[in-house]
C-alpha cells in the first residue's frame, strides 16, 4: 500500500476522551473517504471490538488501536499502539494500572480549582465521562465552557489545566519501555504520537527518539492535526534520520472542538515508509 492512502490512525471515542461512539466515528471516517481506520483511545481498548465491527460494517479496513500515556524526563508523552491482540493480557493489565490514577488525580484537580473560585469541577466533568475509569482533563475543560468560564476547550488548556495554571496535577504515567513493551508483546507497532507538541530540548527530543527505538518502538507520526505544516517536514527527517515508519492521524475527538476532522489531514510525505506497510498482515477487513 502506498504513502497516498487516506488512513487515520488516530482518534478516540466516549470509552477516552472523545464525544462520539465507535459506531459513530466509523460511518463518520467512512464518509469521509479513510480507507484504513484505527480508534486509538487514551489508555483503553474497551471500544475495540464496537470499532472493529461498526469498520467491517461500514466496508472500512481497520487496525486495532490505543494511546498510551507514559511519563519521559519529567513530561507526559503519549505512545501509539497499532495492530495488536486487543485481548491481550499483559496490554490489558498495563492499561488498567495506567488508569489507576486518574480518579484520585481528577479530585485533586477539582479541590485546586474550587481554591481558585471554580467549585463542582469533578462533578461538572462526570457528566461528560463516558468510561468511569477514564476521567480527563478533557472532560474537566468541557465542564469550564459549559460553567461560562471560559468560551472553547482551548482557552481553558491556555488558562487552566496545564502546568503553572490552576487544576493542573503532575501525575506519574507508564514508562517509555513498559507502554513499547505491551504493544510489542501484543503482536503491534508502537508509535510516538504527535512529537510536535511536547517541550523537549532537541538533547531530550533526541533521548525520546533513541530510547524508543532501543525499546522497540517502530514508527512516528508525522501528519497529525497536532503538528504544523512545518512539523510535517521537521519529524519526517527525524523518521528518516531514526529509521522509523511514519503515520498519520486527525486526533480526532468531537465535531464541535476538534480542528481537523477524520480523514481531512495532508498525505504522508512519500519517501517514507507508511507504518501501515509493516501491518498488512494485521489488518482486519
Ligand atoms: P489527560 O490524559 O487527562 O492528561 O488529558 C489529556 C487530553 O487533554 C489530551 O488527550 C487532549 O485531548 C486534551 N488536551 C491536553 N492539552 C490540550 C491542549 N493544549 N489543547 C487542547 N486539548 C488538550
Ligand atoms: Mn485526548
Ligand atoms: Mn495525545
Ligand atoms: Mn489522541
Amino acid at each position: 500500500m502506498a504513502s497516498y492512502l487516506n488512513a487515520d490512525l488516530h482518534c478516540h471515542s466516549v470509552a477516552s476522551d472523545g464525544t462520539l461512539t465507535p459506531e459513530a466515528l466509523a460511518q463518520r471516517a467512512k464518509s469521509a473517504g479513510v480507507e484504513l481506520w484505527a480508534l486509538t483511545d487514551h489508555d483503553e481498548v474497551s471500544g475495540q471490538q464496537r470499532a472493529m465491527a461498526a469498520a467491517r460494517a461500514q466496508g472500512l479496513p481497520y487496525l486495532t488501536g490505543v494511546e498510551i500515556s507514559i511519563t519521559f524526563a519529567g513530561q507526559t508523552v503519549h505512545i501509539v499502539g497499532l495492530g495488536f491482540d486487543a485481548s491481550d493480557t499483559r496490554l490489558v493489565e498495563g492499561l488498567r494500572q495506567t488508569r489507576g490514577g486518574r480518579g484520585e488525580r481528577a479530585r485533586e484537580m477539582s479541590a485546586q480549582l474550587a481554591q481558585a473560585g471554580i467549585p463542582g469541577a469533578y462533578e461538572g466533568a462526570l457528566k461528560y465521562v463516558g468510561n468511569p475509569e477514564l476521567i480527563s482533563r478533557t472532560h474537566f475543560a468541557r465542564y469550564l465552557v459549559e460553567a461560562g468560564v471560559c468560551s472553547d476547550t482551548n482557552e481553558v488548556f491556555r488558562r487552566f489545566l496545564t502546568e503553572g495554571k490552576p487544576g493542573y496535577i503532575p501525575h506519574r504515567w507508564a514508562t517509555l519501555g513498559d507502554a513499547v513493551d505491551w504493544i510489542t508483546r501484543a503482536g503491534g507497532l508502537a508509535v510516538i504520537a504527535h512529537p510536535g507538541r511536547y517541550k523537549f530540548t532537541p538533547n531530550e527530543e533526541y533521548a525520546l527518539f533513541s530510547e524508543f527505538k532501543q525499546h522497540g518502538g517502530r514508527g512516528v507520526e508525522v501528519v497529525t492535526g497536532s503538528h504544523l505544516p512545518s512539523e510535517y517536514v521537521k519529524y519526517a527527517d527525524m523518521a528518516m534520520e531514526f529509521d522509523l515508519a511514519a503515520s498519520r492521524g486527525s486526533d480526532f475527538h468531537s465535531p464541535d472542538e476538534s480542528r481537523i476532522d477524520l480523514g481531512a489531514l495532508p498525505y504522508l510525505p512519500g519517501q517514507l515508509i507508511p507504518i501501515w506497510e509493516l501491518l498488512s498482515e494485521r489488518i482486519h477487513h
